[in-house]
């Protein structure tokens, strides 16, 4: 098969690859109708993350069973399934406890921007379908792999509650999905963060009911202005920079929260201005897998669309292009369709 590698910065190809096969006992093989690239794939692209050897890129996925190994029960061959960007086995203590990406078992789901994939662990990992999806419905399923899970993560932990007013950073596919995770939590305000008129529009078609263009200190004024000197009750950091850490916590009120998912880089906190903040601090890569029954069910209901993130497809092969137009900021985020 041809499939996606990441050989430095920059340079995405599209090659001839081994079919990924049964390794482990508790191995899948899933064929996936659909692909997509995640805005995080962007740091390892952008040479931000450092590749040092040719890397298959692609953690989000959903697909139909088709080989499982000896020791698998929960799925079967030709299921529909959705697995999180992290394996897991879902009965060690911590995925007990719903945090699945801190698995004792834990590993990367590595090599999605193909036409078929291995997921290791996948009695713990996969949730199937209770009916095969329409056509339509894959690219919101797909969303829920990562994006959508994150989305939905970034509100619980910034203890989204009903009335709430929520501050939103980031204007990611992430972010608007939050947006979207704190309105189906019944946020009263959602005031959305964000510099461009494509992603505005979808933030308000999410839930958002204000935006804010400023950022930085002028951005942490100007959410004080909205909140009458108050604060948001509830922040969703979805950037991962210095910058966007500190408006966020600025921008939170005492006794407030930040639930924070985008991947720091170069963030570092000054415990003293911590302490004085008052604010609840939670984050860290999503628990995906927790979430997945019920996100299944608000697609399959018609009550979320996730997948409206996507506004630019594309055959797979030109999966190169998909990085350079997510790269430019022409598109929010590439879904990729193996022919
Ligand atoms: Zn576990």
């Amino acid at each position: 098969m041809h499939a996606t590698v990441l050989y430095g910065e920059r340079d995405v190809r599209f090659e001839d690859r081994p079919d990924p096969a049964i390794l482990e006992p508790t191995d899948a093989i899933i064929r996936l109708p659909v692909t997509c690239i995640c805005g995080s794939d962007l740091w390892p692209y952008r040479g931000i993350q450092a590749v040092t050897s040719p890397a298959a890129m692609g953690h989000e996925y959903c697909g139909f069973v088709e080989e499982v190994g000896s020791d698998v029960r929960s799925v079967t061959p030709g299921q529909f399934v959705i697995g999180s960007f992290f394996a897991s086995d879902n009965t060690c203590p911590h995925c007990r406890r719903g945090y699945q990406t801190s698995c004792e078992r834990s590993q990367p789901v590595v090599g999605a921007q193909a036409p078929r994939m291995r997921v290791p662990l996948a009695d713990g990992t996969l949730v199937g379908t209770r009916d095969v999806p329409d056509a339509d419905m894959i690219p919101s399923l797909l969303a829920l792999s990562d994006v959508m899970g994150t989305g939905w993560f970034a509100a619980e932990a910034a203890r989204v509650q009903p009335g709430a007013t929520v501050v939103v950073v980031g204007d990611g596919a992430v972010g608007l999905l939050g947006v979207l995770s704190a309105k189906q939590m019944g946020a009263e305000r959602i005031i959305a963060m964000s510099r461009h008129a494509s992603r505005q529009i979808l933030a308000r078609e999410f839930g958002a009911t204000d935006i804010v263009t400023e950022r930085g200190t002028e951005g942490v004024e100007r959410i004080e202005q909205l909140t009458h000197g108050v604060g948001a009750d509830s922040v969703l950091e979805c950037v991962g920079t210095q910058e966007s850490m500190l408006q966020a916590i600025a921008a939170t009120r005492p006794g407030g929260a930040v639930g924070y998912v985008g991947v720091p880089h170069g963030v570092s906190l000054d415990g003293r201005s911590l302490f004085f903040s008052h604010v609840h601090l939670h984050g860290g890569p999503a628990p995906v897998r927790r979430y997945l029954p019920q996100l299944i069910d608000l697609v399959f209901s018609g009550t979320i669309n996730p997948g409206k993130v996507f506004d630019l497809v594309l055959p797979l092969q030109q999966v190169a292009e998909g990085y350079r137009a997510m790269d430019e900021r022409r598109a929010i985020k590439t879904l990729l369709r193996p022919s």
